[in-house]
């Protein structure tokens, strides 16, 4: 359920609802916007009715939420939440581009790479130390010491990391080393993770899982916030449908729709929606165009010798001329890649 409070209430009477609610078990989040203050109250809805709030003068109106999803959707919170990372914040006039390898190979290549990248206008290195690939006999990923190569180039470049944690066990070990944790795609609904990153205090980038719903990625979003965590960014790669020219299906009405549902960032990976470096640039403008906060895109210094990807790998210098036609697109709705 869903308190909303009458204009000008005071923090006491904000807290005495919450109070209230708390005293017969009830959890509860607080919105605190510009104009006015929204509480959420999570558990039995008959709890809600029946501790006489209405007649409070302070409350405005009591409302039932239709969504599955709590803490994620914009009934709880109206404001768009804007979370900080590094130099850079997502979720508001920024469009953060996070940008990388696939894989971790070298220090020189994530090194490369990273300057490349940086130079072109991203703001956050990408790069997997541990690789969820279809085929066990694929390069499955440097681990610890990919995770360690990560932290050696942000050193080198200041630049935020984002790398992928495949399962609960390695949650700390990752979170060491990471300044944004990666749920990949395959992982969405791997409850067990979730809650593990639930627990963390850290940004957690949720990509959408192959097959689905924008439903059950929001609801694997709300496993992480109900842990506690608040910092979810929502990341569509594309989905699997009946198209086979392209790897997946990149759903950029995504966009729209999870940001009229929810207050959390959204970003768009044509890297992995489309499975080739050709189609990256365009699909990387309409993210824009359709709202999306930020985009990771997969670079690599030789695309041909990647040992992952390599195909939808852009060169740096393709890269740094998306950066230039992304910021003009930005521009166009009053945000920048530089913040
Ligand atoms: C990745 O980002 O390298 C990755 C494996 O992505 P996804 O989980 O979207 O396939
Ligand atoms: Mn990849």
């Amino acid at each position: 359920m869903i308190i909303v409070m009458r204009k000008d209430t005071t923090e006491e009477q904000v807290e005495q609802v919450a109070e209230r609610l708390k005293n017969v078990g009830l959890g509860v989040h607080l919105s605190v916007g510009e104009f006015r203050t929204i509480i959420g109250a999570i558990g039995d809805e008959k709890l809600v009715r029946e501790i006489g709030l209405e007649a409070l003068p302070f409350v405005e109106k009591i409302l039932p939420i239709t969504q599955p999803f709590k803490l994620v959707s914009r009934e709880f919170q109206e404001e768009d939440s804007v979370f900080n990372i590094g130099n850079c914040t997502i979720g508001g006039k920024q469009v953060v581009l996070m940008a990388g390898p696939c894989a971790v190979e070298s220090e020189e290549q994530v090194l490369e790479a990273a300057l490349g990248v940086k130079a072109a206008g991203a703001r956050i290195l990408r790069g997997g130390a541990f690789k969820p690939r279809t085929s066990p006999y694929s390069f499955q990923g440097l681990e610890e010491k990919g995770l360690q190569i990560l932290a050696r180039v942000r050193e080198q470049t200041g630049m935020p990391i984002v790398t992928e944690v495949m399962d609960q066990h390695s949650v700390s070990l990752v979170a060491e080393y990471a300044d944004i944790m990666q749920v990949g795609a395959r992982n969405m609904q791997n409850f067990y993770l979730l809650r593990e990153l639930g627990k963390l205090n850290k940004p957690v980038l949720l990509k959408r899982g192959l097959s689905a719903t924008i439903e059950e990625w929001l609801m694997a979003a709300e496993y992480i916030m109900a842990g506690g965590n608040r910092q979810v960014i929502l990341c569509e790669r594309g989905i699997r449908t009946f198209e086979t020219m392209t790897r997946n299906t990149l759903d950029l009405s995504a966009v729209p729709v999870v940001k009229h549902l929810s207050h959390l960032p959204v970003i768009v990976d044509p890297s992995h929606g489309t499975g080739n470096w050709r189609w990256v640039p365009s699909m990387c403008c309409a993210a824009v165009a359709a709202g999306a906060d930020g985009l990771m895109v997969e670079v690599h210094p030789q695309p041909e010798q990647a040992l992952c990807d390599g195909a939808q790998s852009l060169t740096v210098a393709k890269f740094t001329t998306l950066c230039t036609q992304v910021e003009k697109v930005a521009n166009v709705f009053g945000k920048s890649i530089r913040g």
